[in-house]
């Protein structure tokens, strides 16, 4: 069914305010970025429904709303350098641009590093720097990073991430184990330690180790 590009916008911005979404600069930049370059395929067609779709190496772009309440949760600040592990699409790298000073994003599959790469080129999105590599891991030389977001669930945050975040920094992530229930949690980084706030219940691909081969 065709929508004019005006409606379809309305529709997919009331969807993201609908599921909670109300900090203005993330809806700006959920507006700015075009999800339908991320999709490719015979799903191009959904690309602005409120829903994961699959994506290359059997991997998934996230949900729109989403994307768009884990930007939120990281409260991102325009002098921020976050880090984000599971580059997958480039979506949420891409929104993340909008709003920080740097992005980070690491994946382990080559081929979604490759092509997620061309986007931001083709995007003009020069303060994204991508990186092909075991993401749990972290970047121990760009660290330390104000902001993390982990978009594969693992069981635990990995140790080297809660390392590499800034005193006062945040990280958002998927706990628990994969297929089952999963939670969107969010830490702080306070000189003392760590503080989590459990957001809400989420579904993610596994965080796997090691890099793929494609
Ligand atoms: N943020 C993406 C969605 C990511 S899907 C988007 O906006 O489209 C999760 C991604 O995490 C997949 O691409 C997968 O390859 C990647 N991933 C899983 N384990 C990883 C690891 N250890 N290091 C880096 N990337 C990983």
């Amino acid at each position: 069914m065709s929508e004019d590009p005006a409606e379809r916008k309305m529709r997919f911005l009331y969807a993201l305010r609908s599921k909670g979404v109300t900090d203005g600069r993330v809806l700006t930049a959920m507006e700015t970025v075009d999800r339908g370059a991320f999709v490719t395929g015979i799903f191009a067609e959904r690309a602005y429904d409120d829903m994961p779709l699959p994506i290359a190496c059997g991997q998934t772009i996230s949900q729109p709303s989403v994307v768009a309440l884990m930007t939120q949760a990281l409260a991102v600040t325009p002098r921020d350098k976050v880090l984000e592990v599971g580059t997958g699409s480039g979506y949420q790298a891409a929104i993340l641009a909008q709003l920080a000073r740097r992005v980070y994003t690491i994946d382990r599959h080559r081929r979604l590093v490759r092509e997620a790469e061309k986007l931001f080129h083709q995007m003009g999105l020069a303060n994204i720097t991508t990186l092909v590599g075991d993401g749990s891991y972290g970047l121990p030389d760009q660290a330390p990073f104000d902001r993390i977001i982990v978009t594969a669930a693992a069981e635990d945050p990995p140790g080297p991430l809660l390392a590499q975040l800034r005193i006062g920094g945040i990280m958002v992530l998927p706990v628990g184990q994969s297929d089952t229930v999963q939670s969107l949690i969010k830490v702080t980084r306070t000189p003392q330690g760590y503080d989590y706030d459990e957001l809400r219940p989420v579904r993610f691909v596994p965080l796997v180790e090691g890099l793929a081969t494609d």
